[in-house]
């Protein structure tokens, strides 16, 4: 099962969650645009992911969900 699941097409591409992430994993996917014409969100490395749902909790659109380990 996947950690980290998007409902990309809600990010606005704030970053907020980009810069919550104590292990940096999250970055704004630079190659795609999503239906509002914002960068979306993506994960660089899942599996280095703790499950600490920083990023979901600080996301404001609840674009991001996480499951626990
Ligand atoms: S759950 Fe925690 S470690 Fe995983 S991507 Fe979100 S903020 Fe980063
Ligand atoms: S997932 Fe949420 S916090 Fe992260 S960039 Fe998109 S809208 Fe902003």
């Amino acid at each position: 099962m996947n950690k980290l699941t998007f409902n990309t097409s809600l990010c606005k591409g704030c970053a907020l969650c980009v810069d919550a992430c104590p292990k940096k994993l999250l970055r704004l996917s630079p190659g795609s645009l999503n239906e509002k014409g914002y960068h979306p969100v993506g994960v660089t490395d899942e599996d280095a992911c703790i499950s600490c749902a920083f990023c979901a909790v600080m996301c404001p659109d609840c674009v991001i969900t996480v499951a626990k380990k």
